[in-house]
């Protein structure tokens, strides 16, 4: 067989070489040990947790050796696109604080390595084919899908193993004749990889996270460029990472099994092969049992989920960079405050066999985040969240932003600072007291052992001598003061050693002003909180509480 001959009626538009592509896409002018990383994800509209934890480590290994972090879009599979996929990439990613060197951008490509979506690459990847076509190690399938499926029957009939190899490797060694029959009929055809592998051999690899390890080759003819002309994921990732110069490519380990496929490619054209680093599946624990995260079972699969409920952008990566390093956790607790760029992060302390995600987790580490924000910024990212999500609540917090600034500065500060929430969309409840519109009381949490009589009699006595100049200590004085009017003690002593003899404590004469004030019994800190509502708010609630005692006598 004449392979150039081949080659040129296969891509008689292709006119440029391997060694001119070499030419345009030169070495990368970097600092030594600096890594060039990408995420290539497919534009279909559905981003998950995966792509976030995947990206994350290469942005650090990038950044943290000051190289260089690229986006490439990965669009050959032209059935599963959506409208707006690459929009919704690259939003996903900006939020989510991961910004790109170079790369696609919406306004077009960002650098001197494009393009950088797939399907504009089209005739490169041709180029490298049409090499591979003329070295013989590449040639035309006209299989149909009948055929390919009669195949597939009678290797399962014979209990072999699926695919194209061996003797159901067709069309890997036809005649000239019979192949040019083909072309000149204009037979669909794909474009396969002649392989020289056995899976009765062993490619020694080393992984970047699992460390040493052992496959079997491939023996299998994939196919490589697809009829439509565009490459298939084997291919268009061997050629892309190498034009691009990724030094180090992180993916998810559902890529190992292809491994050697690409491996082979890389020496069938004499290419240099990047580190690899494959990244462990996320599983979770359901019933006692370890699984992984699935789509259609756990809706915190996916990134939108993240943004609905407002779980904080720096929660989540602070999270994820928990279940990246093992040591990460120590780390934080001895940096507190450092930017999670100072951590040394390593591929070497990733497990190898599975990160566990617990959403429990996720919700204590957002809530200490949180509680270590300034109350200006929570403001910011809950008006944020809300305008998309709840845009009343929104509205509700900028009528007043100074107030409502002031009701989240509540307890926060200091060395033990409240953690109430964790989720912007938990701020609604936590602060719902504070705005008219949102008061919704629980009466029911009084205590019980109070009669109505005496809570009564709290409320229209604490109406005439609420004090709003008060200090607090002077206000809590005042509480300990007007204790024996109604039969209560100040005294918690006394009160544990003989309750019989009182109708409570200070604590449930505090307690009904709470649930008068705020409405129920959990609340941040009573004066503070009665300082912001201020005398006005405050006697209209004990009057309605009042009038609902009255009530419930009728
Ligand atoms: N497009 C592939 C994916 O979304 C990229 C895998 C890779 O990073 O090489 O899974």
């Amino acid at each position: 067989m004449d392979y150039q001959k081949l080659a040129d009626r296969l891509f008689p538009h292709i006119s440029e070489t391997m060694e001119m592509m070499e030419e345009k896409y030169p070495e990368r002018d970097l600092p030594e040990g600096a890594k060039v990383t990408r995420i290539a994800p497919s534009p279909t509209g559905f981003m998950h947790l995966g792509n976030l934890y995947g990206a994350m480590v290469d942005e650090r290994l990038a950044h943290q050796s000051g190289g260089v972090f690229y986006l490439r879009i990965e669009d050959t599979d032209r059935k599963r696109l959506v409208e707006n996929g690459v929009e919704t990439i690259l939003k996903v990613f900006h939020k989510f604080g991961l910004e790109f060197d170079e790369g696609a951008t919406l306004e077009g490509d960002w650098g001197n390595y494009g393009p950088y979506t797939q399907s504009e690459r089209a005739s490169i990847y041709q180029t490298y084919v049409k090499a591979l076509v003329a070295m013989g190690k590449a040639y035309p399938c006209f299989c149909t899908e009948e055929e390919l499926a009669a195949i597939h029957e009678e290797q399962e009939k014979g209990k072999e193993n699926f695919g194209y190899y061996g003797k159901y490797a067709v069309w890997r060694d036809r005649s000239e004749e019979e192949v040019y029959e083909e072309l000149d009929k204009g037979t669909p055809y794909v474009i396969r990889f002649r392989s020289e592998g056995s899976i009765e051999r062993k490619i020694r690899f080393e992984d970047q996270i699992k460390g040493k390890m052992e496959i079997t080759e491939n023996d299998q003819d994939v196919v490589i460029l697809k009829s439509d002309g565009l490459p298939t994921y084997h291919f268009a990732h061997v050629i892309d990472d190498h034009l691009m110069h990724t030094t180090h490519v992180v993916r998810g380990e559902e890529w190992l099994s292809t491994l050697p496929i690409h491996l082979q490619l890389f020496d069938a054209l004499g290419l240099k092969k990047p580190k690899y680093a494959h990244t462990a599946q996320l599983m979770k624990m359901d019933d006692g049992k370890k699984r992984k995260l699935s789509k259609r079972k756990d809706p915190e699969l996916a990134l939108d989920f993240y943004f609905q409920n407002g779980i904080p952008v720096k929660g989540a990566v602070e999270y994820l960079l928990t279940l990246l390093n093992s040591n990460f956790e120590d780390w934080r607790r001895a940096n507190p405050d450092a930017p999670y760029q100072d951590f040394p992060f390593s591929t070497k302390k990733m497990s190898g066999s599975g990160a566990l995600f617990d959403i429990d987790k996720l919700n204590d580490v957002c809530k200490n985040v949180v509680s270590r924000m300034s109350a200006e910024e929570v403001y910011e990212k809950t008006v944020q969240w809300a305008e998309e999500y709840d845009p009343d609540f929104a509205a509700l917090l900028k009528e007043d932003p100074d107030y409502s600034k002031a009701i989240l500065s509540i307890g926060r500060g200091g060395k033990k600072p409240r953690k109430d929430f964790g989720r912007w969309s938990e701020v609604k409840a936590y602060v719902s007291f504070f705005f008219e519109p949102l008061f919704d009381p629980k009466y029911e949490e009084l205590p019980a052992h109070l009669s109505k009589e005496v809570i009564g009699r709290i409320l229209s006595d604490y109406i005439q001598i609420y004090d709003p100049s008060l200090s607090q200590d002077e206000w809590f004085a005042q509480l300990k003061e007007i204790c024996p009017s109604y039969g209560m003690t100040a005294d918690m002593k006394a009160y544990k050693a003989a309750p019989g003899e009182y109708t409570g404590s200070v604590g449930d004469l505090s307690m009904v002003l709470r649930i008068a004030v705020c409405g129920r019994s959990q609340a941040p800190d009573l004066y503070s909180v009665m300082q912001l509502l201020g005398k006005e708010r405050i006697i209209r609630r004990l009057d309605h509480l009042k009038e609902w005692l009255a009530a419930e006598n009728d």
